[in-house]
């Protein structure tokens, strides 16, 4: 399976009017384990986090806790950053939209675009709430059209504001997303998404993209119009192209077009106004736009003792492991789809797999390895080594395949198959019981099984980046950087191998 040469990974930037949560953390873990995956597969990554900081929401949260936008903004950003480095993310770089390299390109482009003619001055009506200070979408409105917060009726209002040609685009996106299957996955987005621009091109509306600086100033100020400030998306999703020096920085030039990766909540902007904005300003679209599910019952769980507060992601990893969460939640969703977070969900999948298969697996070989051989020979073959083999033909191909589709879920599957093998292959030839009578095939066997070990470290690897640090500290690899070719390929030292600790004991919900 062949990995493309280049790898362009985007997580959206995170509104910064919350902390983040677990929404954000699945995200980013995700985006990152993939960015790794990539980098070990050979190709060339960079992987672009952030948070976008404008709009009257901003301002809002920002008086309520009294301080400025600038002051509230540089503080949950920050938030953002630090849980980041704390779950050890790597990411090449962090936008902030209140960047002058961000508000720079956003200019530019609004300034292409409307001297192509894209951008109109025209009537804005919508619904006003006077206690918010902004407009409410009909979405917002409680079941009596009232605004939730101040249940008042907002006020309908009209002013003038620019627009953004989006009618003229909505057929030419239409057409982009019918002939590149693969544009918007998993399958039901992208019919979503075509089934959203037919209601668009329906209402015949154009995309309001600025607001009046009488109603709102924190914002990028419009290129054409110092009395307007440009309002959300054509801020925010400008971000995957300033970041990397949009037009003729080096990274622009090496890395777009981007892979981006979102929630569902986003998908209107993502796959409908962004390709619009990026045809108008005669920009290559992006390659292709992934969407996730939600977890469902995140947020609600109770406090516990052995998750604590669930609600908050540092908390959960303290509790759990960097490793262990990161895991649950690659294998536990089904990209694309909801999925169920609970306690007991958590514990029984990470005890079932992390501990009783894997754990347990890179625990006892290792310790046989050092017990009966330490200073391995040249790889000796055993009878099972054909079996392995087969199986590993068959993972290696369904595993990239699965990883290069964001099925996760799918491709830890594929190595639950091979430390599936491997303990039973360890139960059936019981190679203590080799060792009480000298067999001459104890050696082979689990030099063998050692191989097979190995290979499924790498394979997981991107999936326990901190196990796998362990493991090389206790292991040297002639060849650390590259996932297994073949089951040959694997040499390895394990001169200064010491006894190893347990991987991942068991998790234990304290309060049954
Ligand atoms: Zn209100």
């Amino acid at each position: 399976m062949s990995v493309p040469k280049k790898k362009y990974i985007t997580t959206p930037i995170y509104y910064v009017n919350a902390k983040p949560h677990l929404g954000h953390t699945y995200t980013t873990m995700l985006c990152d384990t993939l960015a790794k995956y990539y980098r070990f597969a050979g190709s060339d990554v960079f992987f672009l986090t952030g948070t976008d900081e404008h709009g009257d929401k901003i301002v809002k949260a920002a008086s309520k806790e009294g301080k400025t936008p600038q002051e509230y903004t540089d503080f949950i950003s920050s938030l953002f950053r630090t849980t980041w480095d704390t779950l050890h993310i790597e990411y090449d770089d962090f936008i902030r939209t209140t960047e002058d390299r961000h508000k720079k390109v956003v200019r530019q482009v609004l300034q292409i675009i409307y001297e192509k003619g894209d951008i109109y001055l025209a009537d804005y009506e919508g619904l006003y709430c006077t206690g918010c200070e902004r407009y409410l979408t009909e979405k917002e409105l409680n079941e009596k059209g009232e605004c939730p917060d101040h249940l008042t009726k907002p006020e309908l209002i009209q002013e003038k504001n620019y627009f953004f040609k989006l009618q003229k685009y909505l057929p030419k996106v239409k057409k982009h997303i019918e002939e590149n299957p693969d544009f918007i996955s998993p399958d039901r987005y992208r019919n979503e998404a075509l089934g959203a621009i037919e209601e668009l091109i329906k209402q015949g509306e154009d995309l309001s993209i600025s607001r009046p600086k009488a109603r709102l100033t924190w914002g990028i100020e419009l290129p054409f119009d110092s009395s307007f400030v440009t309002y959300v998306w054509f801020d925010a999703l400008l971000n995957y192209i300033s970041a990397l020096g949009y037009p003729d920085n080096e990274l622009y030039t090496r890395f777009w077009p981007a892979h981006h990766f979102i929630a569902k909540d986003i998908l209107k902007p993502h796959a409908i106004f962004w390709p619009a904005m990026l045809m108008a300003a005669e920009i290559p679209l992006y390659e292709k736009l992934s969407v996730h599910g939600y977890w469902l019952g995140w947020g609600d769980i109770k406090m516990s003792k052995s998750l604590g507060n669930a609600a908050d992601p540092l908390e959960l990893t303290n509790k759990l492991g960097e490793d262990a969460l990161r895991y649950f939640l690659a294998r536990e969703m089904r990209f694309g789809s909801d999925a169920k977070f609970s306690e007991e969900i958590v514990i029984t999948r990470l005890n079932t797999e992390l501990s009783n298969e894997i754990g347990n697996l890179f625990q006892r070989t290792l310790s046989m390895i050092l017990k009966y051989a330490n200073h391995l020979p040249k790889p000796q073959s055993h009878d099972i080594e054909q079996k392995l083999n087969a199986i590993l033909q068959e993972v290696q191909t369904e595993y990239h395949k699965t990883m290069q589709k964001e099925r996760t879920d799918l491709a830890i599957e594929q190595v639950l198959k091979v430390t599936g093998f491997l303990n039973k292959a360890i139960e059936e030839y019981k190679p203590w019981e080799m060792a009480k009578t000298n067999d001459e095939n104890l050696l082979p066997l689990l030099t063998t099984i050692f191989r097979g070990t190995l290979v499924c470290f790498a394979y997981l690897r991107p999936f326990l980046p901190n196990t796998w640090e362990k493991l090389t500290n206790l292991i040297s690899f002639v060849q650390k950087e590259v996932f297994p070719k073949e089951l040959s390929a694997i040499e390895w030292d394990t001169q200064n191998m010491e006894k190893p600790k347990p991987f991942f004991p068991r998790f234990t919900n304290e309060n049954h």
